[in-house]
């Protein structure tokens, strides 16, 4: 099958529209350092500021109104104590739809607090992941609640999309986006929009280089299993999903390359984001900065790097970014 962008504009468009009152705009700015740095305009897309902290709340938030009456009714639920809960509790919040946010009793409390007071119910049960996860295929079974996935799904995909036409909406040449990558929903859906409204525009993928699940099934040309590591991006840790329906192929097709980078990259570009561009910003969202300052971006056109969330322990950021001289 030929190369083809499978999500119109017209869904994209759509998309937008759906979200429009609950989903910030957020700023896009000119780095004069790293435009220096790289010799070509770079922008960051200051993302991170959206509503919950992250861009998860558009692809939630169109998830939850693109729903049945039916569905409305018996509600949401997901696995996820990181920024897809924290999205999707808010955006069923804000339409009126209850969300139950399954979670094993080993997350913090902290964390449990945070997304109970964005309106989401909070099921704990079992010591895993996996039970938390169980528990959400037990709902959906026995109580009709609808599973919204975190990225392989395609009201998500086309609710990330919407950040592709944002930043394309204040740009007027073809661009080269940095986009921080894991499940693939947020590459995929900027992807089908950049290209869409520029095809001479490029995408590129970037990750950590342990557990980089997308990129191993990439090159092997199917969804494999990775296995998973700490990372400073823990936002980008877990799989494609080995039955993965939409964000492999579209990534596949879409994607003009994918790059891995150390920890100490992604430390590099998290103490930028806070040093010289006074942003905090988690591990996941520092990986553009990071390709760039490691020399590994190579491009002519103007860049676009999408700082994708801010949802990093305040303790944990202020030990990253603290001069060496006064570490430990
Ligand atoms: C989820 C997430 C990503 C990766 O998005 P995918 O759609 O899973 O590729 C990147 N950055 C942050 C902050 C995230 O929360």
């Amino acid at each position: 099958m030929p190369k083809q962008n499978r999500i119109d504009l017209g869904s994209i468009r759509a998309a937008r529209a759906r979200i429009a009152d609950a989903v910030r705009d957020t700023p896009m700015t000119r780095s004069m350092p790293l435009t220096e740095l790289v010799g070509t305009t770079v922008y960051l897309k200051h993302e991170h500021r959206q509503t919950t902290g992250s861009f998860k709340l558009r692809g939630a938030t169109n998830a939850v109104r693109t729903l049945s009456d039916a569905q409305r009714m018996r509600g949401v639920v997901a696995a996820s104590t990181g920024n897809h809960g924290r999205a999707l509790s808010q955006a069923a919040k804000s339409a009126g739809v209850q969300a139950t946010i399954c979670m094993s009793r080993l997350v913090p409390d902290n964390k449990v607090s945070e997304i109970r007071s964005l309106g989401g119910e909070i099921r704990i049960v079992g010591k895993s992941q996996d039970d938390a996860q169980e528990e959400v295929e037990r709902l959906v079974l026995e109580r009709g609640l609808t599973m919204v996935h975190p990225f392989d799904d395609i009201s998500v995909i086309e609710g990330q999309a919407t950040l592709g036409l944002d930043i394309c909406a204040g740009l007027s040449e073809p661009i080269t986006v940095l986009v921080p990558l894991s499940g693939g929903g947020l590459a995929a859906g900027v992807a089908s929009a950049v290209k869409n409204l520029d095809p001479r525009s490029k995408v590129i993928g970037i990750t950590m280089e342990n557990g980089a699940a997308m990129h191993a099934s990439l090159a092997a040309g199917r969804p494999v299993q990775v296995e998973e590591v700490p990372s400073l991006a823990d936002s980008l840790g877990g799989g494609i999903g080995l039955d993965n329906r939409w964000t492999f192929e579209i990534c596949r097709d879409l994607l003009d390359d994918v790059i891995l980078l150390s920890e100490d990259d992604i430390l590099a570009g998290i103490r930028h984001a806070f040093v010289v561009e006074s942003e905090i910003v988690e591990g996941a969202a520092a990986v553009g900065i990071a390709a760039l300052l490691a020399g590994r971006v190579t491009t002519h056109l103007p860049i676009v790097s999408i700082l994708t969330g801010a949802n990093i322990d305040r303790d944990v950021h202020r030990r990253l970014v603290a001069p060496a001289t006064s570490q430990g």
